[in-house]
């Protein structure tokens, strides 16, 4: 799959910090800083899955050819109905040129709209080549807003790979997003808004079980349809369902709604806490919550036995990708009886994160930034059962001999609840079995 990279320093001078004494909850964290030379997907990558969840909304992207092959070559993969996204090429233009490049905007814009009707919200994603940079796009949605409403959303966001990693495109994306809710009304009813863009058949698990659980509205954001984006308000209860999503929860916040702390929805125990967040929110009563969920539970931990088998006592290395990892590490260690040794994330949100780390062994190396070269080292130092990394380092790491897991298969693939957690847990069990199988 073609790739484009961000290289933070070319120079590649690592500045790592020392260890610093940390903790969390009551527990000690074993927490480095690193910066270096890093690798990692820009946040457009974050198109690919946003566009099938949300089916009235079109993603173009402003920006260069390097832009376009990505996305193209990335959703040549994955991409089953028709595409939702498309690159306006904005390229070789000086500042004199910078007139006709939003001339050329909406002109790619109103021909986008004349063949493809049914687009009812428009992003325009900004990138970053200079010729981008220098045109201001959210000027050019107010514009172009105007021109279109109110049959047209225009929002605008950034998915460049100065800005974001991958899966802070979905952030910048929600976080945008935010401005066209509602408000809600005062003295609305308090409502669960579950924030994260998750796979319908996800979201349709998820909202029988809250709805079981007696709470009365219940909404997901991104919605299916713009013209369903939930009022948002002081009385507005939010649910993170993925651990990126740092500036979609301020964005929130300033709109008066409460986030509930929880774990990530994720294997058995992640699901359990992460539904009982939401059930304490709404004083459900302990006995009415286990009738609930202990079906589910149960199956969940059913599933995940033949992995466990699998992976029960292996060590493994996260380089950082997704900033997952945290929550990936507490599932792996606490329901699969993994050693994580060290934990790399791009960005370690600590009231995010919070939950999960405290159920981190002590021990764990947790890293937040990267300097390729030094984590490779010690990667190898380590000899981990299994590595869970980006593309670019899976290839020659499994030339060495290792064993990876592409880590932008977990951001892909339905994870979350318990009816995904065995699937969850054959990702990592399934390369230590091939490998297993091509040595005999
Ligand atoms: Fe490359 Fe930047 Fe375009 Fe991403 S946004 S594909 S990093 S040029």
């Amino acid at each position: 799959m073609a790739r484009h990279l961000l290289l933070d320093r070319a120079d590649g001078v690592a500045l790592a910090q020392p260890l610093r004494a940390d903790t969390a909850g009551d527990r000690p964290l074993n927490l480095h800083k690193e910066r270096g030379q890093r690798e990692v997907f820009c946040g457009l990558t974050g198109i690919i899955w946003l566009h099938r969840k949300m089916q009235d909304a079109f993603f173009l992207v402003v920006g260069s050819r390097t832009c376009a092959h990505l996305i193209q070559s990335a959703a040549g993969v994955m991409v089953f109905a028709e595409p939702r996204f498309a690159t306006a090429i904005m390229e070789e233009r000086d500042l004199a040129g910078m007139a006709d490049a939003n001339e050329e905007l909406d002109r790619v814009v109103h021909e986008l709209l004349a063949r493809r009707p049914d687009i009812k919200l428009l992003f325009l994603v900004g990138s970053c080549p200079s010729e981008v940079i220098k045109l201001d796009l959210s000027r050019a949605a107010q514009r172009l807003s105007l021109k279109y409403a109110p049959a047209l959303k225009i929002v605008n966001y950034s998915g460049s790979g100065i800005e974001t990693t991958f899966t802070q495109g979905e952030d910048a994306c929600l976080a945008a997003l935010v401005a066209e809710a509602p408000e809600a009304a005062p003295g609305a009813d308090p409502s669960l808004l579950v924030v994260g863009a998750l796979p319908d058949i996800v979201e349709d698990q998820f909202r029988r079980l809250f709805a079981q659980l007696g709470i009365p509205r219940i909404d997901f954001f991104p919605p299916r349809r713009s013209g369903e984006i939930a009022a948002i308000g002081p009385n507005t209860r939010v649910l993170l369902a993925q651990p990126f999503l740092g500036d979609t929860a301020q964005k929130l916040a300033a709109r008066g709604a409460v986030r509930l702390g929880a774990p990530f929805p994720f294997g058995a125990e992640g699901t359990t806490a992460w539904l009982k967040a939401a059930a304490d929110a709404w004083r459900i009563s302990a006995p009415h919550f286990a009738r609930v969920v202990e079906s589910g539970r149960a199956r969940a931990k059913r599933a995940l036995e033949g992995s466990r088998e699998t992976l029960k006592g292996k060590r493994i290395f996260f380089f950082p990708d997704s900033q997952m990892e945290p929550s990936l590490a507490r599932f792996v260690t606490q329901e699969l009886g993994m050693i994580a040794v060290e934990v790399g994330t791009p960005y370690l949100n600590r009231d995010l994160a919070g939950p999960e780390l405290e159920q981190l062994d002590p021990e764990t190396r947790i890293v937040e930034g990267q300097d390729v070269d030094l984590q490779l080292d010690r990667c190898r130092d380590a000899k981990p059962d299994l590595i869970v990394c980006g593309l670019g380092l899976a290839n020659p790491l499994e030339a060495e001999g290792f064993t990876t897991k592409w880590s932008i298969e977990l951001v892909f693939s339905p994870v979350h609840g318990f009816d995904q957690a065995g699937d969850l847990a054959a990702l990592f069990a399934r390369p230590l079995v091939r490998h297993a199988r091509l040595k005999v």
